[in-house]
């Protein structure tokens, strides 16, 4: 009998809890590391996708794109890793590789599409793509990070995809001292953005429709504390910040939060809820305010602020979780019950 060389939890379809599930990853290619899995975080996204709020789910699913490991075997023309070596792998594992997008560095905007870890197809066009919630996984080294030994590895997980997230667009608007920030949800990836944030040297309010928070949102950094869910408390906070970092991840109304930016301010949608808001054009008129986006950040960003997390001491808060109790995290994650990020430890699964 052939055994499968890999052992996960899968989804197989939008209503089904996540169950074991076996299935085979290939022998490293030449520029292939293989990478045995010891963390994986738990991110918003893996709950939208298991249940296909964004419409375009694969199942079987084995989701998971915060992921921490060791190296294990290396290709024949793999250069900057060895066996032994830590290792990251984030949201994607490759990418076209010669758009300008992908030349740039940006392999997250990549004009063919970049191939995420889970819910997608290799470059192929045919072969599954399954994420970290599993014992292994084979990766291009050019789309593997490394890792310092300098942190704890459960802490560094969530990096991968919350922190990179949170880092790259206040890194791109180059959020500083004397800039007024607001971090709009308090959850695996609003954490993150406080702890940049701060770091960054700005004035950083967290807004968040939880009251039980406000202690931890100060210890994480944040210099003030608002409730979203009153009325009074958004009135008073009327055209006061440059930023406002969205991070939730059920459906809301921006204009309300919109109102909370000064002239020129910048609203910097990262949570993606399944239904679209509407934007009252006055909302955006009467300030010269903006909406913006951003996805992640590419490889080059994200090496550079795991690098700047080693040097700084920063990590996720996280509550670490054998995989059998995945289930109960996500039911916790849509309570907004995490502090604040569920890293599955992956000897659960061996
Ligand atoms: P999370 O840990 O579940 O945190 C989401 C937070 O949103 C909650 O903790 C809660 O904070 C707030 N929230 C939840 N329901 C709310 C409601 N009904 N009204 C107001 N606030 C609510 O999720 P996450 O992993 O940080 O992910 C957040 C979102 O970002 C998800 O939609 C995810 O798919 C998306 N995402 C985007 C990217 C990207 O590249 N753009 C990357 C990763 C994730 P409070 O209790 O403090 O209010
Ligand atoms: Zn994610
Ligand atoms: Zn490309």
């Amino acid at each position: 009998m052939i055994m499968s060389n890999t052992k996960s939890y899968a989804a197989q379809s939008a209503v089904a809890p996540l169950a074991p599930f076996a299935f085979d990853r290939r022998e490293p290619g030449p520029h292939d590391v293989q990478i045995d899995i010891l963390y994986c975080g738990v991110c918003h996204s893996d709950i939208h996708q298991v249940r296909n709020e964004w419409g375009n789910s694969i199942y079987p699913m084995v989701p998971g794109h915060e992921i921490v490991g060791r190296v294990v075997k290396t290709g024949a023309h793999v250069k900057n890793f060895k066996v032994g070596d830590l290792a990251g792998i984030g949201c994607f594992v490759d990418s076209c590789r010669t758009c300008p997008n992908c030349l740039a560095g940006e392999e997250q905007f990549c004009d063919e599409g970049m191939t995420g870890t889970y819910n997608a197809l290799e470059r192929d066009g045919k072969t599954p793509t399954y994420g970290g919630y599993s014992t292994q996984i084979v990766v291009d080294e050019q789309y593997t990070l490394h890792v310092s030994d300098k942190l704890p590895l459960s802490g560094v997980a969530p990096l991968l995809c919350a922190g990179i997230t949170t880092y790259s667009p206040l890194r791109h608007l180059g959020v500083t001292k004397g800039h007024k920030v607001g971090v709009l949800g308090l959850g695996g990836l609003g954490h993150m953005g406080v702890k940049f944030a701060a770091a960054f040297g700005a004035e950083v309010t967290m807004l968040s429709h939880s009251r039980s928070k406000e202690a931890d949102a100060k210890k994480l950094g944040a210099h003030h504390f608002a409730l979203t869910s009153d009325p009074e408390v958004l009135k008073s906070l009327r055209n006061k910040f440059d930023f406002v970092l969205n991070t939730v991840s059920a459906p809301h109304e921006y204009s309300t939060y919109l109102d909370l930016l000064n002239t020129n301010g910048t609203m910097i949608v990262v949570g993606a809820p399944e239904t679209p808001s509407a934007v009252p054009a006055f909302n955006l008129i009467m300030k010269r305010r903006s909406i913006m986006g951003s996805l992640i950040g590419g490889i080059k960003e994200t090496q550079e602020m795991l690098d700047y997390c080693a040097e700084h001491n920063i990590v996720s808060e996280v509550e670490v979780i054998p995989v059998q109790k995945i289930n109960e995290a996500y039911e916790r994650m849509l309570k907004g019950d995490v502090r604040y990020r569920f890293v599955i430890d992956i000897a659960s699964l061996k």
